[in-house]
């Protein structure tokens, strides 16, 4: 009987997490969710349920993750990760290992005690498992790089013809971005030139597919900069390489001068006494294309490259896309094992069942082996080229493991780049993800005001929002601060403590609110209001322009209008005005109306005459200037 968890929590009406523990105890690996259990197992659970339910005791084998404690609690795992976060200050992903006194701390948040047990070794499932066969010889995968226009696509193309279209009725009817060519002496699969970036940077994330890498140069042509750049790839990547010279049929090759050129990018040829074997071709002719592939084959066989069709599944994705109708559709390069439809896998942060599997003819597959390229249907979204796949028993498994990198992948991200929460939105966020705790870290300049800012600040709350100071010491705020508090999503706040400039541009990029004050009152006042939702906006004063008042016009119904003149800058419709009578200040207010001729504008600027009404104020004399300016809020 196979059963999961949850199914196996409502059986008995207990927590997820129970059923979890005591098969744990019973050294059944939990694998994900799914296993088997026969009767006798089943009454274990039960009695090992119940009584562990009643001691409110939770057992946990050392070095367990937050998932574990997310399964025994019976709760969620992103309830557990925000709790870890806000609560403790971890940073880890579910999958990994907390130390004891993590778990502990955690744990006990929830009302519970732990004990920790070494859990019974897992049984392997052996109907499940891939079976361990032996290495075996595997054909080799070989990229060709080199100059844009010396022959890499024609020297493919050729290949492919010569070599695979000849064979296939309907010739190549998928493009794949990887394909394979039969030989007498073996197979070799060929990548579509992936770019001389993209080969380093699949490289550079582990994911070792070129075993051999031919350079090619054109005859007539020589090095050029991207031959140079591709030496240097080729090389970093400590790949064998092959130098093909492409285009020997015209009459301006010069294959000797390659061959010259070469040991200046410290490409030293046979021909000079080192050790990269160097062959001329002509994609055109086809002269010496079989003698490179023979070289390929040879050059394999000295790498002894193995891989065990039956051992573990290994892979990497060569290309990705979202296909419409089809969905992501991902070109994969099995390395080890064998991929068979039907199997449930995960490639980076996706996951998914193998809907169908088809070859470079587009013929479909129900299994592949190593070196093979395969192109898949059936994953949930578009892998990353690079990404490595693993098999899992069954989807469910597949789908924990690809939503928890996809989570661990978010703590990343959250300590790279926070959403930023600032006083001034702590309402708004309150609203939109329901808030209930406002997160700040305190620093000030002496342990005294530490404690007396703490203190204050422990108070302020109301019914919707309460404060927690997740860390608070002496001294500036530093990098480390601002780190924590990106994670954290805190608000630093400084009494008599200034920020490292270090912090200060970490802060910025990252969107961490630093506010410092020398008066503590102010300090717990904008607390308190942002609180309440009550921050009182900061404006600047950001002027507009100068006018002069040059007459009083009276009109019996619409009062005094002042007949202007506007010296300098411009005034609007909204400006604010301060109004100076030589060095007094007669008016502080704002505009009214604002007309230029008989028509009400928006703004009129310099060099043109206007007639303004101000808020409530009429006693303005002619020679009065007024000085138009605009408030800009600055702490949004
Ligand atoms: P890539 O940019 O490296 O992929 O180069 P292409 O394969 O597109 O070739 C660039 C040009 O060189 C095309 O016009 C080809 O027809 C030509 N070409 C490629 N290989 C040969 C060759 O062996 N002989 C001659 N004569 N021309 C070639």
């Amino acid at each position: 009987m196979t059963a999961n968890i949850a199914e196996l929590a409502s059986e008995f009406e207990i927590r997820p997490g129970q059923v979890y523990l005591v098969l744990n105890d019973l050294g059944i690996e939990h694998d994900g969710v799914s296993f088997e259990v026969d009767n006798d197992t089943l009454d274990l659970v039960r009695a090992g349920s119940l009584e562990q339910l009643e001691s409110k005791l939770i057992a946990l084998k050392p070095g367990c993750t937050p998932r574990d404690i997310a399964l025994a609690l019976g709760i969620g795992q992103p309830e557990i990760q925000k709790a870890m976060i806000s609560k403790f200050r971890i940073m880890k992903a579910v999958g990994n290992a907390l130390t004891d006194e993590e778990a502990t701390k955690i744990v006990e948040s929830y009302g519970f005690e732990v004990t920790f047990k070494e859990a019974a070794k897992p049984k392997p499932k052996a109907s499940d498992a891939p079976k361990k066969g032996g290495a075996i010889k595997r054909s080799p995968v070989v990229t060709i790089m080199g100059h844009v226009d010396h022959g890499k696509t024609s020297l493919l193309d050729y290949i492919r013809k010569a070599n695979v279209a000849a064979k296939e009725a309907g010739g190549i009817t998928q493009h794949i971005g990887a394909y394979q060519v039969e030989l007498p002496e073996g197979l070799i699969t060929f990548l579509d030139t992936p770019g001389h970036a993209a080969f380093t940077n699949m490289r550079a994330r582990g994911a070792k597919v070129t075993d051999i890498a031919i350079l090619v140069v054109a005859a007539d042509d020589g090095i050029m900069p991207q031959t140079a750049e591709a030496i240097q790839h080729i090389l970093a990547a400590d790949c064998p390489m092959i130098v093909a010279v492409n285009k020997i049929d015209k009459p301006s090759a010069n294959p000797d001068r390659v061959l010259q050129q070469l040991p200046e990018h410290n490409v030293i040829p046979e021909a000079y006494g080192g050790q990269v074997i160097t062959q001329n071709v002509s994609a055109h002719t086809g002269e010496g294309v079989p003698e490179l592939l023979e070289l390929i084959l040879l050059q394999a066989d000295v790498m002894e490259l193995k891989a065990d069709p039956k051992g573990e599944l290994k892979g990497v994705v060569i290309e990705a896309k979202l296909e419409k109708g089809r969905g992501p559709v991902a070109t994969l390069l099995i390395q080890n094992g064998t991929l068979k439809t039907g199997d449930s896998i995960v490639v980076g942060n996706t996951y998914g069942r193998i809907k169908a599997m088809t070859d470079y003819r587009g013929e479909k597959l129900t299994e592949a082996g190593p070196s093979v390229p395969v192109e898949i249907l059936g994953l949930n979204e578009v892998p990353g080229a690079g990404d490595t796949l693993q098999w899992f028993v069954d989807e469910k498994s597949a789908r924990e493991v690809a939503d928890n990198r996809v989570m661990g992948d978010r703590i990343k991200s959250m300590t790279t780049a926070s959403r930023g929460l600032t006083l001034s939105k702590l309402r708004q966020r309150m609203q939109d993800d329901g808030l209930r705790v406002l997160n700040l870290i305190v620093k000030a300049d002496v342990q005294g005001s530490v404690e007396a800012v703490k203190g204050m600040l422990e108070k302020v709350r109301n019914s919707e929002v309460e404060c927690k100071i997740i860390l608070s010491g002496v001294g500036s705020i530093n990098k480390a601060d601002v780190d924590l508090a990106a994670a954290s999503e805190s608000i630093i706040v400084g009494f008599n403590s200034k920020p490292e400039g270090e912090a200060k541009k970490e802060a910025e990029k990252r969107k961490v609110e630093i506010r410092t004050y020398s008066i503590i009152y102010e300090l717990i006042e904008d607390i308190e209001a942002a609180v309440k939702g009550m921050l009182a906006p900061k404006f600047e004063e950001h002027e507009l322009g100068t006018i002069e008042i040059r007459v009083r016009l009276s009109f019996s119904k619409k009062g005094l209008i002042a007949g202007s003149y506007v010296q300098e800058g411009k005034v609007t419709r909204n400006a604010k005005v301060r109004i100076k009578r030589g060095r007094e200040v007669v008016y502080e207010g704002s505009v009214a109306t604002l007309k230029h001729l008989k028509d009400d504008v928006r703004e009129v600027t310099m060099g043109m005459e206007c007639g303004i009404t101000f808020d409530n104020w009429e006693d303005f004399q002619e020679g009065d200037i007024v000085e138009a300016y605009e408030l800009v809020q600055v702490n949004e």
